[in-house]
């Protein structure tokens, strides 16, 4: 089946499974939302632990109140542990952390059942047993994958499962009814994680790609940038850059129309985009120019990369109402080593561009 509807119902779905088609920024700006909204829980959960022995004294009996206020006061230094110590944002780290918050959350539901035999002596009481519900609400505010979330959610389920089954209380009418709600509120949650999800998706995209040619546009390039270049720093590994201007574009613009125009700067785009190695990154620059940036890649990589490319645009045909058209592209190409700023290697690139220009245009120059 590759009907084009069904091969985009199948990448929403697959989009909305995991994050193995996500794009590396969006995984970045997702893992970046992640630990701070799960951070401010923690904190939240954190301050409310301990305050809550005010509460404890009032509803809970005396012989189990010393207990109780120990595990609050741990409970809540190890939520504003996981609030305040900082982190390198990544998905790992956002799911290590979520998961922190769900054990240690999940692991104070335990103890208080355990403690108070997971009966219900006051009607005060359903404030504690309705904790794993409330830890559903929490994740329902997070944008996560199914597969992230069906996780979490299940560590939740099956620790009140075996909870109840260990102290002999899953045949209560109110652990059933508890556990009813759960399985709502699990239901709500991950619909409610799946639209969050798709939303930032699609909202991200809109926001970095380039709407003509699919490509990332110049701020979604220079973030991605930023971060490509610090790896390369790290590897102590040089980057090149190169700056792609179509010749006498105006001209095709002037002779054909823009429609015509469009559909070369999406043809360009798309040679471009093609064949490349996964670790370069292109992007629309501006108007009719182009910038590939190359991590690891030394000038005379950078060369050949450069004149492949440019004889590929060569060669190019672009089915216009008036006729097929030929298009070429000057190239300049640019090395950093580890370090150099990107704008100073991009000016480099754009004055060997002017060179080629210079030269006649349809040339490669460094
Ligand atoms: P040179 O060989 O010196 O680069 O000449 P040029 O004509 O390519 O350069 P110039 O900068 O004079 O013209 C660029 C043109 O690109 C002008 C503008 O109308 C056109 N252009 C910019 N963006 C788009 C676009 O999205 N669609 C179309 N059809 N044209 C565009
Ligand atoms: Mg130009
Ligand atoms: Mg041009």
């Amino acid at each position: 089946m590759n009907h084009p509807l069904y091969t985009k119902m199948r990448a929403a779905l697959l989009d909305c499974v995991s994050s193995r088609d996500h794009s590396h920024d969006f995984s970045f700006y997702r893992s970046e939302l992640l630990l701070e909204r799960v951070r401010l829980f923690a904190a939240l959960f954190g301050l409310a632990s301990p305050a809550w022995i005010l509460v404890d004294r009032w509803l809970l009996p005396e012989d189990i109140l010393g207990a109780m206020m120990g595990l609050r006061v741990v409970t809540g230094l190890v939520l504003l542990l996981l609030a305040l110590v900082p982190v390198k944002p990544s998905l790992n780290s956002a799911r290590l952390r979520i998961t922190a918050l769900v054990v240690v959350v999940m692991g104070f539901y335990v103890f208080v059942e355990v403690l108070t035999g997971g009966t219900y002596p006051s009607p005060g009481l359903i404030g504690y047993t309705i904790l794993p519900v409330l830890l559903v609400g929490v994740l329902s505010l997070l944008p996560l994958t199914i597969l992230e979330s069906s996780a979490a959610l299940a560590l939740i389920a099956l620790t009140v499962l075996g909870t109840h089954f260990s102290i002999a209380s899953l045949g209560d009418a109110g652990v059933l009814g508890l556990f009813w709600v759960l399985l709502l509120f699990i239901g709500f949650a991950l619909l409610a994680q799946i639209f969050q999800l798709r939303l930032l998706l699609l909202i991200h995209r809109q926001a970095t790609r380039d709407a003509l040619t699919g490509l990332f546009n110049r701020g979604a390039l220079l973030r991605h940038a930023a971060h490509v270049l610090a790896d390369c720093k790290k590897r102590e590994v040089s980057y090149s850059v190169l700056m792609i201007d179509l010749d006498r574009f105006k001209l095709i613009n002037d002779t054909y129309g823009h429609l015509a125009g469009d559909k070369v700067l999406r043809a360009v785009a798309r040679v471009i985009s093609g064949s490349l190695s996964p670790s370069y990154l292109p992007g629309r620059f501006g108007g009719e120019e182009f910038l590939l940036l190359m991590p690891d890649t030394e000038l005379e990589a950078a060369l050949e990369q450069a004149e492949r490319l440019r004889a590929s645009v060569e060669e190019l045909v672009v089915k216009t109402d008036s006729g097929p058209l030929n298009i070429t592209a000057s190239i300049g190409v640019a090395v950093g080593a580890p370090g150099d700023p990107l704008e100073e290697v991009v000016h480099r690139a754009d004055q060997s561009l002017y060179s080629a220009k210079e030269s006649g245009r349809n040339f490669v120059v460094s």
